[in-house]
């Protein structure tokens, strides 16, 4: 597959994970103007992208190399990993960082213990879990900690 032949101007960015997280960052970032693939091991996922969404949805499981390498992994500015699994946005992650040299890396965690060792690793993380306390907090007035 050539993907390149879909590719708008700018950067291209490889979503992992097409569920509500995932189609929806896929929707928004493709309407910015971004180039967009989405990969998930479920076909049926891709329902919940946008009938405007013009990026490319590829079915496969990203936990296998040969998936990344479909994605043109190596040509990406931006890969995040949303799957709902931590070990496998942990293990793209990883490798996007370590064996492709991606800038930018973004992957979910569910479990915010796990958080701080990927910083040191130069990937970002997102928990959900931390950044909901944090908007209840605020919603309730408490104050941030230090
Ligand atoms: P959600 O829980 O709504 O954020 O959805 C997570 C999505 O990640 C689902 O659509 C899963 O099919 C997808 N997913 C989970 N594991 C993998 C994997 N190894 N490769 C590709 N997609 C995956």
């Amino acid at each position: 597959m050539k993907l390149s032949a879909h590719k708008k101007n700018g950067g291209y960015t490889l979503i992992v994970g097409c569920g509500r997280l995932g189609a929806n960052l896929a929707n928004t970032l493709y309407d910015s103007g971004q180039n967009i693939a989405i990969i998930d091991k479920n076909p049926e996922a891709f329902r919940k992208l946008s009938p405007s969404f013009g990026g490319i949805a590829m079915t496969g499981d990203a936990t296998e190399i040969t998936t990344l390498n479909n994605a043109e992994i190596e040509k990406a500015t931006a890969v995040i990993s949303v799957t709902n699994n931590d070990n496998t946005n942990i293990m793209v992650a990883q490798l996007a960082k370590e064996m492709y040299s991606i800038g930018q890396v973004i992957a979910r965690l569910y479990d915010p213990e796990r958080e701080c060792v990927y910083h040191e690793f130069g990937i970002d993380t997102i928990c959900p879990a931390v950044l909901s306390t944090k908007e209840i907090d605020k919603l309730l007035g408490v104050p941030e900690a230090e």
